[in-house]
């Protein structure tokens, strides 16, 4: 899976993702990172890629032509087309936007399917809205707050994308059954030694009986999303109902 992040800190996203498992990743080819510094297309000798905003305010905004072809460059590297409007669109191009869609784990699943991702770091004010109208498919948000750039949430999703490549992570497992993955948060989990300043591991866990460990799983997560997350309960419920609806019709 090829990830192209388009930005003005090259540096930033590609230091911070040589780490750790996307680091692995990228070293065993099972991802290829790729950051293009969108200030190599600058149209002026000084690598200017902001101005003013047409009808004032306070900021500078990103021009749209230096991202148009930062985008063009990437676009002819993965041999697309875009001499019409709907090839233009082929290529997944994520902006990074407080105004996007809530990023989230489906989103990471659904992501995980493309070959390619072009991922778009605004900076200052933002981006001219005209090139955003001609390239961007995605407008997506790491959450109700104000960065100073998409840098790190372009990292943010080519980590929670990434782990879901097969290979990335060491046991395919470890995705599987974590938080989100069916709608619920994951259960308290233990580790050596078997009693802490006084605190013991949940005998069930130590009991070797999978049965009752996964009945005892089951049951922290609901009671976990319950308190922590009742949005995610309450749908989590919801969905359960309607399929045992449709399974009751079905018989
Ligand atoms: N003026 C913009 C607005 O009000 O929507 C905010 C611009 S912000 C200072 C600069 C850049 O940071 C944005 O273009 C975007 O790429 C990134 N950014 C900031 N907050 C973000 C968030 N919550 N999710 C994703 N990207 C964000």
């Amino acid at each position: 899976m090829n990830f192209h992040i388009m930005t003005l800190f090259p540096d930033m996203v590609m230091n911070g993702l040589s780490e750790s498992i996307t680091g692995r990743a990228i070293n065993n080819n099972l991802i290829n990172v790729e950051a293009v510094n969108i200030r190599d297309y600058a149209n002026n000798k000084y690598g200017h890629v902001d101005d003013y905003t047409y009808g004032g305010g306070a900021g500078m905004l990103m021009q749209a032509e230096p991202v148009y072809q930062a985008y063009k460059s990437i676009v002819n590297k993965v041999n697309r087309d875009i001499s019409d409007d709907k090839a233009v669109k082929k290529t997944r191009v994520l902006y990074m936007t407080p105004q996007g869609k809530p990023f989230n784990q489906a989103m990471a699943e659904e992501l995980s399917k493309e070959e390619e991702l072009i991922i778009l770091c605004g900076h200052y004010e933002g981006i001219d809205e005209r090139v955003l109208e001609m390239i961007v498919t995605d407008n997506i948000s790491i959450g109700d707050f104000v960065l100073t750039g998409g840098e790190l949430p372009a990292m943010m999703i080519v980590d929670a994308v990434s782990r879901l490549v097969p290979g990335v992570l060491g046991g395919e497992e470890s995705a599987l059954y974590e938080s989100f993955y069916d709608g619920l948060l994951e259960y308290p989990q233990y580790t050596r030694p078997e009693e802490f300043m006084g605190r013991k591991v949940p005998e069930v866990l130590l009991s070797g009986h999978h049965k009752n460990i996964e009945k005892w799983r089951y049951e922290k997560s609901l009671e976990r999303t319950k308190e922590r997350r009742p949005d995610l309960y309450e749908a989590y419920i919801k969905k359960q109902s309607e399929q045992e609806k449709n399974n009751k019709k079905t018989k």
